[in-house]
């Protein structure tokens, strides 16, 4: 797609506050705690004040007005620029659901919040309910005017840093697997509520959840009673959007970051960038990766133009391609630096760790192939 002057000056400005704040790894270190933390509040509260958070979100909520296209650039650029801001997607995500399913009570006090630069939580899974979400236990009980919540949730993004977690749990047992589930909007300060730092390869990003006898107001549904599954499904082009274009990010960052070795670092007398062998492979990655920025500002541009609940098959396709390729790119990265692709000071070792999980969270690139499948009628 051809970008508007504007949205061209946008990329550009977040571009290059990304290269003077958080260009160098020294740079990341003193913003993250010495790589310890994986967001920086400092920054995205800067960039709040930018007014470049929720860049897609209503102005009566506190964001731009603006769209998707432009919500993607942000992303894309941040993604590329290292800027440690990885939670302000997960905040992005649950605040598409408030968006759709809240009140204006609750938008303005969520979205409000992620314009400034706080952060939110989504807790969908569940030990025993991954990829088979339906199958959540997590269990409100009505008393009156609450809900009652007893349960475990796992794997969830930020909830140590989030003001509240959007629940996903079963409200009745009684009917079809995909029915009597309702989201909850749960403050993290409510009584009741644990979370416990679930290690990973990045650093302190997920959590496991316990509710225990946790108590909400009937005012903390999120949408309708019992119609959570429905909900849920309506949102999932925009989520599967988000990781897609983020991913293109982490694999624009991947080839950058070669290209720049491969022009400097000279063996048998030329530098790496004139073996024809090499150059094919970045040749080939530099391809993938314009295919998938080409399928996510499409993808965008279509979603702007009110076409959202018909991109169900596109946008699984670009989760799983884009995921693949930022995958593939910084594995590319890696080898193609040799052994200083695996040394810490040159970036492409946390590239690689960054690069696995996308095809992992967000339904997982067997389960987007599945849609895929289903989608064209086997
Ligand atoms: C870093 C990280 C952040 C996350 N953040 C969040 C979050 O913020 N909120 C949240 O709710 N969850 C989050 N998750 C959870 C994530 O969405 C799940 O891990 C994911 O959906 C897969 O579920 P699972 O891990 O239970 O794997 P399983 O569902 O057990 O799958 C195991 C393997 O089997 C495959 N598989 C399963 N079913 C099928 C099938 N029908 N056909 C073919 N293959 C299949 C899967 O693709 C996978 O390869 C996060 C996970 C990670 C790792």
């Amino acid at each position: 797609m051809v970008f508007t002057d504007e949205q061209q000056e946008f990329a550009a400005s977040v571009k290059s506050f990304c290269a003077r704040e958080c260009g160098t790894r020294e740079q990341r270190a003193a913003l993250t705690d010495g790589f310890t933390v994986a967001n920086s509040h400092a920054l995205l509260e800067r960039f709040g004040e930018l007014g470049w958070l929720g860049v897609s979100v209503p102005q009566e909520y506190g964001g731009a007005g603006a769209g998707m296209v432009e919500e993607c650039i942000f992303l894309e650029e941040t993604c590329r620029g290292h800027a440690p801001i990885h939670g302000y997607s997960t905040a992005l995500t649950a605040g598409q659901t408030y968006m759709r399913w809240g009140t204006p009570e609750q938008n303005r006090k969520v979205m409000g919040g992620i314009c400034r630069g706080r952060l939110e939580a989504i807790a969908l899974s569940e030990p025993g309910a991954g990829s088979d979400l339906g199958s959540a236990r997590c269990a409100a009980r009505r008393e009156g005017d609450e809900y009652v919540i007893n349960g475990q949730k796992t794997w969830i993004s930020v909830a140590h840093e989030s003001d509240h977690l959007l629940t996903f749990v079963r409200t009745d047992s009684g009917g079809a697997k995909h029915d009597g589930l309702t989201f909850l909007m749960v403050p993290t300060d409510t009584p009741g509520v644990e979370i416990r730092e679930v290690e990973v390869m990045i650093p302190r990003v997920v959590n496991d959840v316990f509710y225990t006898d946790v108590r909400v107001p009937a005012s903390a549904v999120v949408g309708e009673d019992g119609r959570a599954w429905s909900q849920l499904m309506r949102g999932l082009a925009i989520e599967r959007l988000i990781i897609a274009v983020m991913a293109v990010g982490y694999a624009a960052r991947s080839l950058d970051d070669t290209i720049a070795y491969m022009k400097e670092r000279e063996q048998f007398g030329r530098p790496l960038s004139k073996f024809q062998a090499l150059r094919h492979r970045v040749a080939d990655m530099a391809t993938e990766i314009a295919c998938c920025r080409a399928l996510v500002y499409d993808i965008a541009q279509k979603i702007d133009a009110g076409q959202e609940d018909a991109l169900s098959t596109e946008s699984s396709m670009a989760k799983m391609k884009c995921t693949e390729t930022a995958k593939l790119a910084a594995l590319e990265g890696m080898q193609l630096m040799g052994g200083y692709g695996y040394a810490v000071e040159y970036g492409m070792e946390e590239q690689v760790r960054q690069a696995l999980v996308p095809p992992i969270y967000g339904g997982t690139n067997e389960i987007q192939r599945e849609i895929i499948s289903k989608n064209l009628g086997l």
